[in-house]
C-alpha cells in the first residue's frame, strides 16, 4: 500500500447515505464527504483544468480531482449540492444500461445485502452456505485454493469475509452461476425488483443537468461487467460503443474520458478506448506501476476516509 505517496490522482466516490438512501457497506455521509474537500481543498481541481491539465502533460504532483462512479441517485442528491456549496465540478462515469430502463445487478445486490440483512457479515454467512448446499460446491472449494485475503492489499477496508465473498463471485462462479444464486436468494424474499431499484440511478435528466453544469461525464461501459477484461474484444467494442453513442446522443458532445468498471481492462479495451477517440481514463487504485494516459490513479473515498480520521 503506498497511498501516501504524492502523484496527481482522482478521488474516487461511490455511495453517500442519508435519511432516505441507505447506509450499505462503504456509503459515507454529507459530514464525511465534507471533511474530504475540506482536506484536500487548495489541492482540488475543477474537472475541466484536470482535465486540460492532464492532456496537456501539466498536472502538478498534488492535483487532486473528484470523480463519481455508477451514476448513483445518492451523489446526486447527496453529493452534488455540497459539490456546489464549495464551488466544485467533478467527472462522472456513467455506465449507461440503467438510464435506458436497464436494471443493473450490480447495485440491486448490493441493496439487497444492505436492506434484507442486520449485518454484512449475516449475508455473507447466508451466501456460503448457499454455494455450500449447491451443486457448485465442489469447484466452488477447488477454486478456493487460489484464493488469499492478501491479494486485496490495496482495498485495506476490505474484510476476509469480503474478499472471500469476491473471490467466490468472480472467480469460482462466474456471473451467470453467481446471479442464479442470488436471484433466488433475492425472489425468496419476494421483492419487487422494479420498485426495490427506483431510489438507485439517475435519470437521463440528471445526467445532462449534471453536465450544463459543467461537470464533465464519461464512460464506463454500458452494463458494468464486472471482469470487463475477462470478455472477448468484440464484447468490450459492444460495452463501450454502445455507452459511447449513448451518451454522444444524450449530451449532444462526444465523451472524452472513462474510468473502468471495477479496474478491469487489458490491452484490447485501451485500443478500443482509443479508437473511440477517448483521451483520458482513470483506474481504481493507487497501484505504482507505469501508467498509460488511460490509466490515471484513484485513491477510493473510504481509504482517504479511514487516513483523515472521519
Ligand atoms: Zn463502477
Amino acid at each position: 500500500m503506498r497511498s501516501l505517496e504524492i502523484k496527481p490522482h482522482g478521488l474516487m466516490f461511490h455511495h453517500f447515505y442519508n435519511e432516505k438512501h441507505c447506509r450499505g457497506q462503504g456509503a459515507i455521509s454529507i459530514g464525511q464527504f465534507e471533511a474530504v474537500l475540506t482536506h484536500y481543498e487548495k489541492h482540488i481541481l475543477s474537472a475541466e483544468e484536470w482535465f486540460n491539465r492532464a492532456v496537456s502533460n501539466s498536472l502538478k504532483d498534488h492535483d487532486i480531482c473528484l470523480t463519481f462512479d455508477d451514476a448513483l441517485l445518492c451523489q446526486y442528491e447527496v453529493a452534488l449540492p455540497v459539490l456546489e456549496r464549495y464551488g466544485l465540478t467533478a467527472f462522472w462515469f456513467v455506465y449507461s444500461s440503467v438510464l435506458d430502463g436497464g436494471l443493473e445487478k450490480l447495485e440491486i445486490y448490493r441493496k439487497f445485502r444492505t436492506v434484507c440483512y442486520a449485518c454484512i457479515d449475516d449475508f455473507y454467512l447466508d451466501f456460503f452456505s448457499r454455494v455450500k448446499a449447491s451443486a457448485y460446491n465442489d469447484a466452488v472449494e477447488l477454486a478456493l485454493k487460489g484464493y488469499a485475503h492478501d491479494n486485496w492489499k490495496y482495498c485495506p477496508f476490505y474484510s476476509p469475509n469480503d474478499t472471500k465473498f469476491r473471490y467466490i463471485r468472480d472467480v469460482a462462479l462466474g456471473v451467470d452461476k453467481y446471479q442464479e444464486l442470488m436471484d433466488r436468494m433475492i425472489c425468496e424474499q419476494g421483492i419487487d425488483l422494479a420498485s426495490f431499484a427506483s431510489d438507485l440511478w439517475m435519470t437521463k435528466e440528471h445526467v445532462r443537468s449534471l453536465c450544463a453544469r459543467g461537470h464533465v461525464i464519461g464512460l464506463h461501459s454500458h452494463t458494468h461487467p464486472t471482469v470487463l477484461a475477462d470478455l472477448p474484444a468484440t464484447e468490450q467494442q459492444k460495452e463501450y460503443g454502445q455507452n459511447y453513442r449513448f451518451l454522444r446522443d444524450l449530451l449532444g458532445k462526444s465523451p472524452e474520458v472513462v474510468s473502468h468498471p471495477c479496474n478491469s481492462y487489458n490491452v484490447e479495451t485501451l485500443k478500443i478506448l482509443a479508437a473511440l477517440g477517448i483521451r483520458l481514463g482513470f483506474r481504481a487504485n493507487m497501484a505504482d506501476h507505469q501508467y498509460s494516459r488511460f490509466e490515471f490513479a484513484r485513491e477510493d473515498h473510504a481509504n482517504v476516509i479511514r487516513r483523515i480520521g472521519q
